[in-house]
């Protein structure tokens, strides 16, 4: 892909010299970096980790991974995942190069990895030299009734914690082999309580202890939460005192505020607008009243427990221009959107800064 040049690039550079608002993308592969890259994000703003195990190789050592019964076997796996995982990561901050690069762990159902159909499992079972039967037995442990308020994000990390150890090792053994050299962000999902924070984060720095010993390299790395649940924005005060930076998932946090499911809601939902009873699809449009005042309550309960916190969205609604404004309004240090969202984006929160120099009658920088 050629790089950005010409008119455009001059608008889109005009553009970053008003906006007062970091714009990042959520990228999950190095062909999604490569287009941030190109429409120069500022970052990465989210990475979700989750799709680098659907590949066919790797999806059966996931697989194994999930339905090993002791723990030997489940670290045996883990061991197996990490060089492909840190080459993952090495590749993202290659690409991204020095830009910062906010990495999630972990965070769906268990379930999204095993097979259902039965041709599948008895295939899996002959991969992985495992019974049949076992193989049934143990997938249906681990069904749940509502999988999306079950076993998932922090909750995952919390029941197996090896996981999170293996993806921090992999982001840190990455992030000290890359120049140049990057400060890694470390986001853990699906935060509901405090005590989940300190739990994973006192094994992350563990695992930061130990390979700072093991490459004699002294790197540092951010922790932060993301906030998706109305408890988290409820209690973000409490959750700062671990977290460096609080990035809000709206796609959950919409599903958990309305108790309305993200993926159901499209079946309902187009009557459900035409009699008036939602003026919007919620999950298209950010709710202000509702869901924006949780992001309002938990910006404010953030910045309460940790003056500095760096506060950021990374929902699909984060390249709304409307969005844009409500977390500009309400300090938001940086939007995270798809990577093609990202120009108009950036074009978006420069409006915006401009409009309110013109208000305020506060000149625009000089060019
Ligand atoms: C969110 O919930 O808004 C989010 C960004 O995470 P995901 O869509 O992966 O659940
Ligand atoms: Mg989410």
């Amino acid at each position: 892909e050629p790089a950005l040049d010409g008119a455009f690039r001059t608008l889109l550079d005009w553009a970053d010299e008003r906006r007062d608002i970091g714009i990042r993308a959520n990228c999950d592969t190095p062909a999604e970096a490569a287009i941030a890259d190109r429409f120069l994000a500022e970052g990465i703003g989210l990475c979700r980790t989750e799709h680098m195990f659907f590949d066919a190789d790797r999806l059966t050592v996931m697989r194994k991974m999930i339905l090993a019964e002791r723990p030997g076997d489940r670290l045996a796996a883990l061991e197996r995942l990490l060089p492909m995982q840190r080459a993952d990561f090495t590749e993202l901050f290659r690409i991204m190069a020095g830009r910062p690069v906010c990495i999630r762990l972990l965070d769906p159902p268990l379930h999204e990895f095993l097979p259902e159909d039965p041709d599948e499992i008895r295939a899996l079972a002959e991969a992985l030299a495992m019974p049949a039967s076992a193989v049934e037995r143990r997938i249906a442990a681990l069904r749940e009734i509502n999988p999306m308020l079950g076993l998932r994000g922090v909750r995952l990390g919390i029941a197996m914690p090896e996981i999170y150890d293996m993806q921090a090792r992999a982001i840190f053994e990455a992030a000290v082999d890359v120049a140049p050299r990057v400060t890694p962000e470390v986001m853990i999902p699906l935060v509901s309580a405090r005590r989940e924070v300190e739990l994973v984060s006192a094994r992350i720095d563990a695992v930061a202890a130990q390979v700072r010993i093991e490459t004699g390299i002294a790197f540092e790395y951010r922790l932060g939460v993301m906030v998706e649940t109305p408890r988290a924005a409820l209690r973000a005060d409490e959750i700062a005192e671990y977290a460096g930076f609080l990035s809000f998932g709206t796609n959950d946090l919409t599903q958990m505020t309305y108790g309305l499911s993200r993926d159901d809601a499209s079946r309902f939902m187009p009557d459900y607008v035409r009699q008036g009873v939602f003026p919007e699809d919620p999950f298209l449009r950010l709710d202000l009243d509702g869901v924006g005042e949780l992001l309002t309550i938990g910006a404010q309960r953030g910045r309460a427990g940790r003056a500095d916190i760096t506060l950021s969205i990374c929902g699909e609604h984060g390249g709304d221009p409307e969005a844009i404004a409500f977390c500009r309004s309400s300090g938001f240090d940086y939007i995270s959107c798809s990577p093609f969202r990202v120009p108009v984006a950036r074009l978006a929160a420069a409006h915006l800064a401009i409009r309110e120099a013109g208000a305020t009658g506060t000149a625009p920088p000089e060019r």
